[in-house]
């Protein structure tokens, strides 16, 4: 079995960690912006799945960085992890190649990103990175350029690495860049994140406002990070993709909003919060 999961793993250039169906170790100080799961469903996999014997985490690079300065005044910024197609159809699809590899008479479930239990939890117990102190995993192959989902499994497949013990040390680059101050050394306070802050559709306070500087999602805080340097893949060409013009965006009707980004993580959130994020970036940038 952990043959075939480490071929996976080699051949789709991801991580692949398991571990074993115990209740996770998972505090909540505040509770997740957009999640709604108790404490006891976030931790324990037996509530996502009774015939949980072990779970499969994977973390899939985005590989991506930019090759160009960004020009604040007269584009608008995308974060990288929505650039492209929708990273939850890609990794759902991983991992459903992955099970029927594993080809046998099992039972199944499959989580990406909106699943009961703790991603980042489960993937540093599957021994996959630590938790850095922007709150992200922080992998070696990858950095925190990954995106995590995991799969719910009636087999037991032996745990196949102890769990790694990185750490941030003295740094603390994130902290300082976050431009709304979401990060200290106690953890992130989510509700004032930008990255959450543009998928809201409460009304944001003035002071916050001026810490956003995407249209949606926030990256600033992974491009600080020195665990990052080199992670990428490959490089972004096209600008339109991650920083299309005000003023295209601004055009755009509701019809060609959802061609031009139904297939991205970004259009969940609708067009309308996308714009009133557009309208905020330009007071920022005190665009006329
Ligand atoms: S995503 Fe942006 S706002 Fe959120 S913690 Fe990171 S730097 Fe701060
Ligand atoms: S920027 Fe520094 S402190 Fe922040 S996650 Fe990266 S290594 Fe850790």
């Amino acid at each position: 079995m952990i043959n075939i999961i480490k071929k996976f793993e080699h051949d789709n250039n991801v991580l692949i960690g398991v571990c074993d169906n115990s209740i996770l170790n998972f505090k909540i100080n505040k509770k997740t912006p957009f999640v709604s799961y108790t404490l006891a469903e976030r931790t324990n996999p037996l509530l996502a799945f009774d015939k949980t014997k072990s779970i499969i985490v994977m973390a899939t690079p985005y590989g991506k960085r930019l090759n160009f300065v960004p020009d604040n005044k007269k584009r608008a910024q995308i974060s990288i992890s929505a650039a492209g197609q929708d990273y939850h159809t890609k990794s759902r699809a991983l991992l459903e190649k992955l099970m029927a590899e594993i080809n046998q008479k099992t039972n199944y479930k499959i989580f990406v990103d909106t699943g009961p239990l703790n991603e980042r939890a489960l993937a540093k117990k599957a021994g996959l990175g630590f938790i850095g102190k922007n709150c992200s995993l922080i992998t070696e192959k990858f950095g925190s350029f990954v995106f995590l989902g995991y799969a719910l499994i009636d087999i037991f497949i032996t745990p196949t690495q102890p769990a790694i013990s990185g750490s941030c040390g003295s740094c603390n680059l994130c902290i300082e860049a976050c431009p709304t101050k979401a990060l200290s050394n106690n953890g992130m306070d989510p509700y004032i994140c930008a990255s959450y802050l543009t998928q809201s559709k409460q009304e944001i306070p003035e002071r916050l406002k001026k810490g956003m500087h995407y249209i949606y999602g926030c990256d600033i805080c992974q491009n600080a990070c020195p665990k990052n340097n080199g992670k990428y893949i490959s490089e972004i060409n096209n600008i339109d993709l991650v920083m299309p013009e005000f003023k295209f965006l601004k055009s755009l009707t509701g019809k060609q909003f959802k061609e031009i980004y139904g297939g991205t993580a970004m259009f969940w959130r609708g067009k309308k919060t996308i714009m009133r994020n557009v309208g905020i970036l330009e007071k920022n940038e005190d665009i006329h």
